[in-house]
């Protein structure tokens, strides 16, 4: 890494744990630490070395449309001197409330709040407290944000209970959660089987994206619509990632399946700290004021964070954006293909949209445990490689690339040529 950045991270580690304010930030699982970023711009993003990349992180998700887009930038720039917080009603939360409603089927209301993890947090919560029951169905590899209910790991075995994923869960909560395989409905029905009465909600991503992209077997998720349905039991989709990303509806606009509540986050705030839970009104109108579960946030809506998300959804509202990025994408990913079979590499691609994870395996991957059979040193020296080269790749293999509005044919061809190189010293 560059001198800067070697600097600032042996001072961050002073003062941070870890050094970092998230932790697949420090690069632990490529074994290098990470590059420290000064500015981003289009597709571009550049550290404190001067070093750019062609940047395939997009802040983890949010910047479909770029760095700083300058529409994005005139919103946040009109509003701030307005004053940046008020802890009361503006427009702009209707605004907002009003256009998700209108671009995600399911949702009737909407809940703002400040990242995916309060969404999804907020969102099991009203589903305890409406169907009065406790437990919760996840799937294996599935990240929904660090609330205690949520991070539980996998146990081994079909419906096995909960352990926690984390010191600090309490067992008596993680017991609450069943963790199974993602894709396997088998499973799915032998928990309903046992645990059906006591079972409040299956919180799914759609389309997972943080065991690297996985691709839902349609019949899955209408097999999980069917049996909460026959339950009592809610069906969240955790849309953190996929809404606005593989469609303007996200995943249950593409699949045509309806959950109960939807969880938002990431591109919804523009690239400002959001998150928003939403779905029918007949639930939703059980959170407080209106119903008795409790919620609540002082910055929830801030108008800031309104003014980037409200003009980000205008723009991805128009529509042909999702066309051009599903063609540059379906470019980048099938040279990646053609680069690794030249070269004599085996990997699986999986991909929706502008979303995908290049697996460094001769298997399909369609759960955690394939996921988890990919080679890792490989992705290790492939990381390393391409960062050299000018590639910002998220730094671990079960993580998802992003393409934005901004890259550019030039940019995923030198993708491509670098990723040709990087295969072939992969051989070597
Ligand atoms: C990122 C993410 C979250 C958590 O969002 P934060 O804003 O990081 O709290 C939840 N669910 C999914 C699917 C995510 O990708």
């Amino acid at each position: 890494m560059g001198k800067q950045s070697e600097l600032l991270f042996e001072k961050a580690q002073k003062y941070i744990p870890g050094g970092v304010n998230s932790p697949v930030r420090a690069g632990k699982s490529v074994g290098m630490n990470p590059p420290f970023i000064a500015e981003a711009t289009g597709a571009l993003i550049r550290d404190v070395d001067e070093n750019e990349y062609i940047d395939y992180v997009g802040s983890w998700g949010p910047m479909i449309l770029g760095h700083a887009h300058p529409m994005v930038v005139a919103a946040i720039e009109k509003r701030i001197a307005k004053g940046t917080s008020y802890g009361a009603p503006t427009e702009l939360e209707v605004t907002m409330a009003e256009t998700i409603v209108d671009m995600v089927p399911s949702v009737e209301m909407v809940r703002m709040v400040n990242s995916g993890t309060e969404a999804t947090m907020s969102a099991i919560r009203l589903a305890r407290g409406y169907t009065g029951r406790k437990k919760l169905i996840k799937f294996d590899g599935c990240y929904h944000g660090h609330a205690d209910s949520l991070l539980v790991s996998a146990g081994s075995g079909v419906a096995t209970l909960g352990i926690p994923g984390s010191p600090g869960v309490p067992d008596d909560l993680a017991r609450h959660t069943i963790s199974i395989p993602f894709n396997d409905i088998e499973a799915v029905n032998q928990a309903f089987d046992k645990y059906g009465p006591e079972i409040a909600s299956v919180i799914v991503e759609p389309i997972p994206g943080n065991m690297g992209v996985v691709i839902p077997d349609k019949p899955f998720l209408r097999e999980l619509r069917k049996v909460t349905r026959e339950h009592g039991a809610l069906l969240i989709f955790d849309e953190v990632i996929s809404g606005f990303r593989v469609a303007p509806g996200g995943a249950q606009e593409l699949y045509g399946i309806l959950p109960d509540l939807t969880c938002l986050g990431k591109i919804i705030g523009g690239g400002l700290p959001v998150g928003a839970y939403g779905g029918k009104k007949e639930i939703m109108i059980c959170m407080a004021p209106e119903g008795e579960i409790y919620q609540a946030g002082t910055l929830s809506g801030n108008p800031l964070a309104m003014a980037a998300g409200i003009a980000t959804l205008e723009i991805l509202k128009q529509g042909n954006l999702y066309m051009e990025l599903e063609q540059k994408s379906d470019v980048l990913f099938s040279g990646l293909e053609n680069a690794a079979r030249d070269a004599g590499i085996q990997v699986v691609i999986n991909r929706v949209g502008s979303m995908g994870t290049l697996f460094f395996t001769a298997k399909p991957v369609s759960d955690f445990a394939a996921a988890k059979e990919s080679d890792q040193d490989l992705f290790r020296k492939y990381y390393r490689s391409m960062l050299e080269q000018g590639i910002y790749l998220a730094p671990s293999p079960f993580e998802a690339s992003f393409l934005s509005a901004a890259h550019t044919n030039e940019m995923i061809e030198k993708t491509i040529r670098s990723a040709s190189k990087a295969f072939r010293r992969l051989r070597a």
